[in-house]
């Protein structure tokens, strides 16, 4: 307290006491009718109120140590004891009519398994949601490993929250309907199939009703008789339909180890966002890629009409550079039988980033390394009759007689229009004249913005129609559902049909590939700033 009081020293609120919480009842009160409509947060408000009521009359349950190995040992054989036996015939006495009409039919009113996000969709994807009779019942089970070890002084933060854990993870697992646990799992260590059931496993249980009851374990409907025979069989066509063909492969790598975390297999919120290097957890990226094996893997799939598309991410932070793989030629000559064309998606970006070129633009300030793009570029750009200049003598020369054009060099710097690629500093950006500079970059990386005045359209790449499935992760820095155009030119490459090559020295026709590219429904971005 100050030695002074004065006004408003005190919380307004100070003359309710403890009853100043109730300031938050219309909070709820509105929280909840919002919800209502919204959300099946039954289950999140049952769990509340058992953690309260336990925790206030169980003070043991307030000093918990962090781990204790009996504790953790008790809790896992209770649960592969009794818990998955008892669930057995739990499950299978609701699925006596008399029990299954009142309340396990609501369970299983989808027949294909869904996860649990569909839940507060709409009340009949409840999969994952059971009436609250059944709730009690599990909450029951589940309470035995739960409370017995706390009663008998065993407990600790990691058996208590890994079993909850455990329990919400091989639920949502089991009703996620896409088989995904690998073969090695069981091959390494082959009476684990008796211990852990996978999502195709208890789909069954969803279209065949009598067979494959068990909770997470399937040992109980091995010894009763009652796993269904195609369960195997199910298990290994839904791992191989994994394997489909794709029509076209986007080919990236990892451009930091942290990039690791912006893939949508593993952290979906993160993914959902544009990439930005402003979090660093190295290790855990480097264990991350460690784990992988180090072999390019399955990133993203997604269809366009008929079309499947993959991606597929090498586990490196950078590849060879341009000159050396010759964009992809390289590996073309490496593999003379291939099939596969193979597209760099060149002439897509030198369309997108003359599309950018803001109409009446009669000059532009060229800055950025020499590759294949910015000859291309600076070759449209002269054929349309647009002046260029550079910053360097050096970069004019080559320019030049690689055009058969004109390039100037540039004395002031006040073109208001600059195409820039990899090597722009800082010190060529703050050369730019104030207020009203319009950074276009062909490059793979975006340039760091070094002008809060000028605007910096995103590295070249164009939105992606409504028909394009599955994108809900951001490609790299760029916003959601806004595709490279690398990427972009091998869709539009198998859309049309356009058996050649796109890589090395060649280049395909501009004008053609933005004319599909518009007419398959890709639109071009807006300044990112
Ligand atoms: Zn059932
Ligand atoms: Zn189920």
């Amino acid at each position: 307290m100050a030695t002074k009081p004065g006004m408003l020293t005190d919380w307004p609120w100070k003359p309710l006491g403890s009853y100043k919480y109730m300031m938050l009842g219309p909070w709820a009160m509105h929280s909840l009718a919002k919800a209502k409509h919204e959300l099946e947060d039954d289950q999140i408000l049952l769990n509340g109120l058992l953690f309260y009521f336990f925790n206030s009359i169980l003070p043991a349950s307030s000093s918990l140590p962090v781990w204790r190995t009996d504790g953790v040992v008790i809790t896992a054989l209770l649960h592969a004891g009794p818990i998955e036996y008892l669930y057995y015939w739990l499950h299978r006495a609701l699925h006596h009519h008399y029990l299954y009409s009142r309340y396990h039919s609501h369970h299983h009113s989808s027949i294909v398994t869904e996860p649990i996000s569909f839940n507060g969709v709409c009340d009949d994807h409840a999969a994952v949601i059971h009436p609250f009779a059944e709730h009690i019942a599990y909450y029951m089970l589940f309470g035995i490993p739960l409370l017995g070890t706390l009663f008998i002084g065993v407990t600790s933060l990691a058996s208590l929250f890994g079993y909850i854990t455990y329990i919400d993870f091989m639920n949502n697992m089991g009703h996620c309907n896409f088989e995904f646990i690998p073969k090695w799992l069981f091959s390494v260590f082959p009476p684990l199939k008796y211990f852990m059931y996978t999502p195709s496993f208890h789909s069954l249980h969803h279209s065949q009703f009598r067979t494959n009851y068990s909770l997470f374990m399937p040992l109980y409907d091995y010894i009763h008789g009652t796993t269904d025979r195609s369960s195997d069989a199910l298990y290994e066509s839904s791992l191989e339909r994994l394997q489909e063909i794709p029509d076209v492969v986007h080919l990236t790598h990892l451009t930091t180890p942290e990039s690791i975390f912006h893939l949508r297999l593993g952290f979906a919120s993160f993914a959902s966002r544009p990439h930005e290097s402003k979090w660093s957890s190295w290790p855990l990226s480097w264990l991350l890629t460690f784990i992988n094996g180090g072999s390019t893997f399955l990133a993203e799939t997604n269809m366009l009409g008929k079309l499947k598309l993959q991606t597929w991410t090498v586990p490196r932070y950078s590849i060879q550079s341009q000159e050396v793989n010759r964009s992809g030629e390289f590996f073309i000559e490496r593999h003379p039988q291939l099939k596969t064309k193979v597209v760099d998606g060149s002439s897509l970006a030198v369309a997108i980033v003359l599309n950018s070129i803001p109409t009446g633009t009669t000059e532009i300030l060229f800055r950025g390394a020499l590759s294949k793009l910015a000859f291309a570029i600076v070759s449209a750009l002269l054929q349309r009759r647009i002046q260029v200049a550079t910053f360097y003598e050096t970069e004019m020369l080559k320019l030049s007689a690689a055009t058969k054009g004109e390039v100037a060099v540039s004395k002031s710097y006040t073109q208001k229009v600059w195409i820039v690629g990899d090597g722009l500093s800082r010190d060529e950006q703050v050369k730019a004249p104030k207020g009203t500079t319009l950074f276009i970059p062909f490059s793979h990386f975006p340039p760091k913005k070094e002008r809060d005045d000028a605007s910096y359209c995103h590295t070249p790449s164009m939105i992606a129609p409504s028909s394009l499935q599955n994108l809900h992760s951001c490609e790299n820095w760029l916003p959601r559902r806004v595709l490279s155009a690398a990427r972009i030119a091998g869709i539009l490459h198998a859309l049309e049909g356009w058996d050649v090559h796109e890589c090395g020295d060649s280049i395909f026709d501009v004008d053609k590939i933005w004319e599909a590219a518009i007419r398959h429904g890709f639109r071009p971005t807006t300044i990112s700033k």
